[in-house]
C-alpha cells in the first residue's frame, strides 16, 4: 500500500486535478491520498483573516473569490451524481469560514484560535472535493486522528496517539482509496483545531505512511525532484535521481523547499522510501530515497541555503575550556527549546558561535548571558555577540568528509570572489560542510558552489 501526497500546486486547477485523478485511478491497489489545500488558498485565508480583523469588509470580495474556485472546480470535476452532495458540504464549510471572518470584522482582533479555525478549511474543502473526483474513493477527516500536543508555545504532532488513531481509523488492507486532508489536526486534550505548520501535509502523509507500514511514499509536487540547488536561482541544477534519508534531511534542514523537514523521520524510522514525483510531469522518474547510500555518485547531493540566519557568539578566556562551555551551552539552548543550524568551527578568542534562526536569536543571546553571568562577572567571558543578516550554504553528502579538503577548496572558492566566510562548521557533521555568509552574498555563494561541485 502506498501513501501519495498532492500539494497546492496538483490540486490547485482543473488541469492539475485532471493528473492527479489519471495517476491515482491507474494504481493497482487502493491508497491513501494525502492533499493540501488548494494552490495558495493558505496565504488567501490568512490574508483575508489579517483584513477582516481589521474591519476591512473587503473579506466578502475574497470570500465570494475563494468560493467560486471550489465551486467552479466542483462543476467541472465532480460527476453529476455527486455535484449536489458535495456542493452542500464545501457550502456549510464556507459558510462557517464566513461567520467566522464576520466574527473578527466585529471585535477587531485575530485570536490564534481563530486563525488556526481558519486555515483548516483549506485542506476541509479540497480533502472532500478530491475525494469525489476520484473514480473509486472515500472521505476521512483527519481531525479525527491527527492530534497535537503543546511544546514551547508550539503544537506538535501527538506521535502515539497519532498512531494507534491512525491503525485505527484505516482498515488494512484497504478495500477502497482513502482521501484525507493534510496539515490539520486537533488539540489531543482541548479538541481545539491546530495543525502542524505550513507545508505541514507532507508531515501528515509520513505520518499516515509510518503508522500502516506503507511501502512506499510519494510526494507529488510542482518539480521533478530534489534538486542539486533552488533552479530558481541556478538554472544549470539537475535533478538528482537517488539520496539517502539522511541526506534529503540535511538538504530540507537547510533550505530546500522540497519537503518539510519534519516528514522525514517518521519513514526513515520504518524505512519506508520516499519517492518525489512532478503531478504536471508524472512519466519523470523524480527522487528515489532509502536508508542506502551504497551506489551513489561520488559528488555531493545538493547544494541548499537558508537565509533569515544569525549568530550568536560566546567570546574569552573560558574558550579555552570548550567541553565545558559548549555543554552548558547546549543545554540552556535545549532547555529553552531553541533548535541551533550550525555550530561554527571555534576560531581566535570565540569559544562557542551558534548559528540559528534569526528569530530566535536575541532569545539565545539573553539564555547565554544568563548561564554565563558569573563568567561575565569574573572575566573570563567577556561578550556574547549577536550577528544579523547572515545566511547559510550547505553541501551534503554522506561521508562528505572522504571527499578530501572539499571544505577548505569552497572556502577558497567563496573568498577568491570577495566574499566573506564568517564561520564555517566543516566536521561536526558527517553529512554537512556548511558555511555562514553575510545574506546580500547568498545567491553568488551558491552559484560559486555549486559550480565548484559540478562543475558548470
Ligand atoms: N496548505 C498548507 C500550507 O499552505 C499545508 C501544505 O500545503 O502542506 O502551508
Ligand atoms: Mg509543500
Amino acid at each position: 500500500m502506498k501513501v501519495l501526497k498532492f500539494g497546492g500546486t496538483s490540486v490547485g486547477t482543473v488541469a492539475s486535478l485532471i493528473n492527479v485523478k489519471n495517476i491515482v485511478d491507474s494504481l493497482e491497489e487502493p491508497a491513501v491520498v494525502v492533499v493540501s489545500a488548494l494552490g495558495g488558498l493558505t496565504d488567501r485565508l490568512i490574508a483575508t483573516a489579517k483584513a477582516a480583523s481589521q474591519g476591512d469588509m473587503s473579506f466578502r470580495t475574497s470570500m465570494l473569490e475563494m468560493s467560486r474556485r471550489h465551486y467552479d472546480i466542483i462543476d467541472e470535476l465532480v460527476p453529476a451524481d455527486r455535484r449536489e452532495a458535495v456542493t452542500e458540504t464545501v457550502s456549510a464549510l464556507l459558510s462557517q469560514l464566513e461567520d467566522i471572518y464576520t466574527g473578527l470584522a466585529l471585535i477587531k482582533d485575530l485570536p490564534e484560535k481563530a486563525l488556526n479555525q481558519i486555515v483548516s478549511f483549506g485542506e476541509r474543502m479540497s480533502s472532500v472535493i478530491v475525494a469525489n473526483i476520484l473514480e473509486n474513493a472515500e472521505h476521512k477527516d483527519s481531525l479525527e486522528f491527527m492530534k497535537t500536543e503543546k511544546w514551547f508555545n508550539r503544537d506538535i504532532a501527538a506521535r502515539q496517539l497519532t498512531d494507534s488513531l491512525i491503525k485505527e481509523s484505516f482498515a488494512l488492507p484497504l478495500s477502497r482509496t482513502v482521501v484525507t486532508g493534510g496539515f490539520i489536526s486537533r488539540d489531543k486534550d482541548s479538541g481545539e483545531i491546530t495543525n502542524l505548520g505550513r507545508g505541514g501535509s507532507d508531515y501528515t502523509a509520513a505520518l499516515i505512511a509510518a503508522a500502516l507500514d506503507a511501502g512506499s511514499l510519494e510526494i507529488w509536487t510542482d518539480v521533478d525532484g530534489f534538486m542539486t540547488a533552488d533552479p530558481r536561482i541556478i538554472p544549470d541544477a539537475i535533478v538528482t535521481d537517488r539520496m539517502s534519508f539522511i541526506e534529503s534531511m540535511e538538504l530540507c534542514t537547510f533550505g530546500a523547499k522540497v519537503i518539510y523537514p519534519p516528514t522525514i523521520y517518521p519513514v526513515f524510522h520504518k524505512n519506508i522510501p520516499i519517492k518525489i514525483l512532478n503531478t504536471h510531469n508524472p512519466s519523470a522518474p523524480g527522487t528515489l530515497i532509502t536508508d542506502s547510500s551504497a551506489g551513489l555518485s561520488e559528488n555531493v547531493r545538493g547544494v541548499s541555503s537558508v537565509k533569515n540566519t544569525a549568530m550568536v557568539s560566546v567570546t574569552g578566556s573560558l574558550a579555552a575550556n570548550v567541553a565545558e562551555i559548549n555543554s552548558r551551552s547546549f543545554n540552556a539552548m535545549a532547555r529553552n527549546g531553541i533548535s541551533i543550524f550550525l555550530v561554527a568551527q571555534p576560531k581566535n578568542d570565540v569559544a562557542f558561535s551558534i548559528a540559528l534562526a534569526q528569530s530566535d536569536v536575541e532569545r539565545a543571546a539573553d539564555i547565554l548571558r544568563e548561564e554565563f553571568a558569573p563568567e561575565l562577572q569574573s572575566g573570563s567571558v567577556v561578550d556574547v555577540a549577536v550577528e544579523n543578516n547572515l545566511s547559510i550554504i550547505a553541501v551534503v553528502r554522506e561521508s562528505i568528509k572522504e571527499i578530501k579538503g572539499l571544505g577548505a577548496r569552497l572556502v577558497n572558492t567563496l573568498q577568491r570572489d570577495g566574499i566573506t566566510v564568517k564561520a564555517i562548521s566543516d566536521g561536526a557533521s558527517e553529512t554537512t560542510i556548511a558555511f555562514v555568509t553575510a545574506v546580500e552574498d547568498t545567491d553568488n555563494s551558491l552559484r560559486l558552489i555549486h559550480a565548484a561541485c559540478y562543475g558548470s
